[in-house]
């Protein structure tokens, strides 16, 4: 088995990992780091929790070490773009916990705070920046930054910034660097957007895929609530208070859905705290330190609020709605299982929903065994968001529950551009929330009537490659 001596890292980076209690490279990192050390470009299809922060940055940080050279005023040697404001201050607090051996300079600038702080830190120039495309293009804009020179640059969630609509943005920014630069590609899933992008802005990239979507998710105990909308405040209350349930994430559809779980958690004497697009970076900081901490041992969450964080140790993933599109089910449930440790993931799941559930299994190629009601979807059933009918008001916008993009109002909540509205973190979008918290529709059909809260161990696997 590689170890960490072994791969050819610089002695400060080294004592900063063994200071981490990492004894052994995960297999994205001992198959990617030896690669990057040479200056190879590398496409890496992983996703977060594979321990990939630290398969790219310390590979950076050894790269700036070796080729040390002054950098100049308002420039930066080594850039990694991410999507999300939290995903860049987690590799920013990960990278400088590798580099705190070194005098390397690191900072993060992302949307949604006061430019002026990040104008100044760029000011004398930094090695490593971390940074969201947004914000970052406004800084090259007005001249606080200037990218030229830049010798390494990685795309860290580059589905998730398809996702977010950043993939303009990062073209022209990849545009304006020079050829002669090392890039390196992360994604948790290949969609032909990011194949492309890997043939115009990779020269000869190795690729190293680890950790398909299905592995993980073995490992996590999928259970299944069918239940009638009004039945899920107090579904949620009996899994979420017993001592067992050590650290949860609850995901919602919508920020207002997430308020109002926090509230209703509140009222019914459980502590919890909300991140999602509408808050501000200070309240959303505040919110997962005191997750982190454990102070707060519930944590509500929208999809893009929640993706890339890593926070250890969440035992429970409740899935209060599940997601419109059916990829963002894995990424939820990856929250927990991480290390090597189990977790129990819980849907609850409305006559509505049914359908997205259907999607769900087939995704993971598994049936997942559900209390409540038989499964089957009524004939006149639609996709929530698919215009109209079937008795719910989820989804906004048209198309099915496919699509790559976000509905409603979550879909450019976590990143800092493209901005709408009023311009503040998170910005006003012009949709509509999509209503999907607002209690109003009246479901019909099975499980009507029941509540169950028991959980079960999730069914039998459909097909082998589950
Ligand atoms: P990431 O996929 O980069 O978000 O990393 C997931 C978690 O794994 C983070 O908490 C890292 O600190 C941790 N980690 C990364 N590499 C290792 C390693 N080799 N051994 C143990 N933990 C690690």
């Amino acid at each position: 088995m590689t170890h960490f001596h072994d791969l050819g890292l610089a002695k400060p980076l080294i004592q900063a990992i063994d200071a981490s209690g990492y004894t052994t490279p995960t297999p994205i990192q001992a198959r990617a780091i030896p690669k990057l050390l040479t200056g190879s470009d590398l496409v890496g299809i992983a996703q977060t929790g594979t321990g990939k922060t630290a398969a790219f940055s310390l590979p950076l940080l050894h790269r700036l070490l070796a080729y040390e050279q002054p950098v100049g005023a308002r420039r930066c040697r080594a850039l990694v773009l991410a999507p999300t404001r939290e995903l860049a201050a987690q590799i920013e607090e990960n990278a400088a916990r590798y580099a705190k051996n070194t005098k390397l300079r690191l900072t993060t600038i992302f949307g949604g705070v006061k430019p002026r702080p990040q104008i100044k830190a760029l000011e004398p120039g930094v090695d490593l920046l971390i940074a969201t495309p947004g914000r970052l293009m406004d800084h090259i804009s007005t001249g606080a930054l200037r990218i030229d020179r830049v010798e390494m640059v990685v795309l860290d969630e580059a589905d998730q910034m398809l996702d977010l609509g950043f993939m303009p943005t990062i073209r022209q920014l990849m545009a304006k660097l020079t050829r002669k630069r090392q890039t390196i590609l992360f994604s948790a899933t290949m969609p032909k957007q990011i194949r492309s992008l890997a043939n115009d802005f990779l020269t000869n990239p190795v690729e190293v895929s680890v950790a398909p979507q299905s592995t993980p998710i073995e490992r996590i105990e999928q259970d299944v609530q069918l239940l009638e909308r009004s039945e899920k405040r107090a579904a949620l209350r009996d899994l979420l208070a017993p001592r067992e349930m050590e650290r949860a994430i609850v995901f919602t559809r919508t920020k207002h859905g997430a308020n109002r779980v926090v509230t209703n958690l509140g009222k019914d004497g459980l502590t919890a705290v909300a991140i999602h697009g509408n808050k501000s970076q200070n309240q959303r900081e505040k919110a997962l330190a005191a997750f982190r901490e454990g102070t707060v041992r519930i944590l509500v969450a929208t999809d893009i609020a929640a993706r890339g964080i890593d926070i250890p140790g969440v035992s429970h993933v409740i899935n209060y709605d599940l997601p419109n599109v059916s990829e963002a089910y894995v990424h939820r449930i990856g929250r927990t299982a991480r290390a090597g440790t189990d977790g129990v993931a819980v849907s609850l799941v409305e006559p509505d929903d049914r359908i997205l559930l259907r999607d769900i299994e087939k995704l993971i190629g598994r049936h997942l065994t559900a209390f409540g009601a038989e499964l089957e979807i009524p004939k006149d059933a639609k996709r929530p968001g698919s215009g109209g009918g079937g008795g719910g008001k989820r989804g906004g916008g048209g198309g099915g529950n496919r699509r790559r993009r976000p509905a409603g109002n979550q879909a450019k909540s976590g990143g800092d551009k493209p901005r709408q509205g009023n311009g503040k973190p998170g910005g006003k979008p012009k949709a509509k929330p999509a209503g999907g918290e607002s209690g109003q529709s009246k479901p019909t059909g099975a499980g009507q009537g029941r509540r169950r809260v028991r959980r079960r161990k999730s069914g039998p696997a459909k097909n082998s490659n589950a």
